[in-house]
């Protein structure tokens, strides 16, 4: 059995491989209504059923039916829970925006071109990001990315593009529409899915919340983190909540003769707060940040939340706490917190960390413009938010123990948050599920090419082999940064803060870094993933000082591993 098995994995040890699980899975594993059956007399035939139509459910089916693919006169069902209607007809005034952005890097957008996104995708709503301003909230060390100066003129200066989730998904949705070989069935769920007499070589069933049955040569869980599909499959998965919630918020601020191209990011210890611009006076937030804390910002009045994100842009860690503190036991007492009484603690908390009134680093100053030294260190004073903008979601690190099914939940393959789900603080989400929906329709493409079944696991596995390591990499460093930055201990912060400040002052190295996160890309290479190598190079670091059999690196190198828990 050739493929049985990749390799060995120790999940412990942080050694990941992709699992090619041995084990076959009985009918009750995959059937989520124990005693049903599915008559295959009364079935439809697809060749590709994808359940879910997010993103990574559209982008598939508009690949596979683009006219260069292979698999353009197959048969695919996209079966979707929600009304698909509601994207189609998504629209907002030029002045408001959707709460659910992403940054989509040149390499996803090089992909989407491919599936004629452009056509339909509303550019005067998206937005170039060309620089970048990370810090940490502890130390205030920095590091700056300015692909214009680090890269030269031979890479676009466009390191990522902000669009919004919606823009995104109705685009899409407009490519497959006058697409005859797609049959889309929203407001439909699916039910079960089975294999006819329990035979694991059998195509599956599936059985809609309508009762329709369709079989599938290649059934594709697109279904988002919650997964039905690979639950169905006997499909496990690892994976930790980060006891964290993303708070989102569209965000309005005043303009900047700069432009709004810069993307920031602060590391508190509670967790990172980004500001992603969208147009010259709109901004994205997601702030990570502990759950009561989150709770707090939510109920607060938006005059308040924005005093609040200001602040927290730019107040020294020990007030920022004492403000999560204020809210909340505020809130606790069922009274309101006036903005007016809020903003005289910030300045008076100002005043005692020697801020000046009119400087960049104050929060309240009414006067703060592009004259004010180090300003474009940080983001535009937040003026008011958007009404109804504010949200939060829970946060989790998970990810399949393989991509494909076996046995009875064979012919199944996973793609995007179904396969994986990491904190957002690189934005990798979304590009790592169309990283996977591009490999994927590349194999089906290889083994219509070949005249090989492509719901065979011999046609799947190169899909497995080129993502899972792939995206493990990504996740993984994701998830390091995120526990590096979470640590207020002494050595962890002096540790994490030299790797970073020494990394800005050196550009070749900065340069080089860029370039190696983003190898895989077409075009330019992707901060954020170089903000992840960043780790590996602090690991390095404190492998350097650890030779040097120091007491002091000792200290800091064992700190710094009992954090990353390597
Ligand atoms: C705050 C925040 C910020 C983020 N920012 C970024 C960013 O900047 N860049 C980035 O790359 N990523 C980002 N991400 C991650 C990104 O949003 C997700 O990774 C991406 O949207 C996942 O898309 P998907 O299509 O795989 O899943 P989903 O969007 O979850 O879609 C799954 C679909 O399946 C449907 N479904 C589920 N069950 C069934 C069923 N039984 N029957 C039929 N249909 C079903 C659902 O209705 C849904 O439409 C962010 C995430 C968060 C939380």
């Amino acid at each position: 059995m050739p493929f049985a098995r990749i390799g060995q994995k120790s999940w412990k040890s942080g050694q990941i491989v992709p699992r090619i699980p041995k084990r076959c899975f009985s009918k009750a594993a995959i059937c989520r209504q124990s005693g049903q059956t599915s008559s295959p007399l009364d079935a439809e035939t697809h060749d590709v059923v994808i359940v879910g139509a997010g993103a990574a459910g559209l982008a598939l089916a508009s690949a596979l039916t683009r006219p260069s693919s292979s698999a353009r006169s197959c048969r695919i069902a996209l079966v979707e829970a929600s009304d698909l209607s509601k994207v189609r007809e998504w629209s907002l005034p030029s002045d408001q925006y959707s709460n659910r952005v992403s940054s989509v890097t040149n390499r996803s957008l090089s992909f989407l071109k491919t599936c004629d996104l452009h056509s339909h995708l509303n550019q005067t709503r998206t937005n170039s990001i060309q620089e970048m301003e990370v810090w940490d909230g502890v130390s205030d060390a920095r590091i700056s990315f300015r692909a214009s100066e680090l890269l030269g003129r031979e890479h676009s200066t466009n390191m990522s593009t902000m669009m919004e989730n919606l823009n995104l998904q109705r685009s899409l949705l407009k490519t497959l529409q006058s697409n005859s070989s797609i049959i889309l069935l929203d407001k439909t769920k699916v039910d079960s899915i089975a294999k006819p007499n329990d035979d694991a070589n059998s195509w599956p069933l599936i059985t809609l919340d309508n009762g329709r049955v369709l079989r599938a040569r290649l059934l594709v869980g697109a279904d988002g983190f919650n997964s039905p599909v690979r639950r169905f499959a006997g499909i496990d998965c690892y994976g930790w909540s980060y006891d964290t919630q993303a708070v989102v918020a569209t965000l309005f601020h005043p303009s900047r003769s700069t432009g709004n191209t810069t993307a920031f990011q602060r590391f508190l210890p509670t967790g990172p707060i980004a500001f992603l611009p969208l147009s010259p006076t709109i901004s994205s937030l997601v702030w990570s940040t502990k759950p009561h804390i989150a709770s707090s910002l939510r109920s607060v009045h938006p005059d308040v939340l924005s005093l609040m994100i200001n602040a927290a842009f730019r107040l020294p860690q020990i007030s920022l706490q004492y403000l999560y503190d204020y809210i909340s036991e505020k809130g606790r007492d069922g009274l309101q917190v006036e903005r007016n009484e809020l903003a005289d603690e910030i300045r008076w908390r100002e005043a005692a960390h020697s801020i000046q009134p009119y400087s960049a680093l104050s929060s309240t100053s009414d006067k703060q413009g592009d004259i004010s030294e180090g300003f474009d260190l940080l983001p535009p004073l937040v003026e008011h938010i958007q009404a109804g903008s504010v949200a939060s979601f829970p946060l989790r690190f998970n990810h399949a123990e393989t991509y494909l099914g076996e046995g009875l939940g064979s012919r199944t393959v996973l793609v995007g948050d179904a396969a994986h789900s990491l904190h957002p603080l690189a934005g990798q989400g979304l590009n790592l599920a169309l990283g996977d929906v591009e490999e994927l329709a590349s194999c089906i493409d290889d083994a219509i090419s070949h005249g090989i079944d492509f719901g065979s696991r011999t046609a799947l596995l190169p899909y497995v082999r080129n993502r899972y390591f792939e995206n493990h990499k990504v996740m993984s460093a994701v998830d390091k940064l995120h526990k590096l930055y979470s640590s207020q201990l002494p050595p962890v912060v002096w540790a994490r803060s030299v790797g970073l400040e020494v990394v800005n002052e050196l550009d070749s190295l900065k340069t080089a870094l860029m370039l190696s996160a983003g190898a895989d890309s077409r075009t330019t290479p992707n901060p954020w993933n170089a903000a992840a190598d960043g780790v590996t190079l602090v690991n390095n670091g404190i492998e350097f000082l650890k030779t040097g059999a120091s007491v002091i690196s000792g200290t800091v190198g064992s700190a710094v591993r009992n954090v990353l828990k390597v």
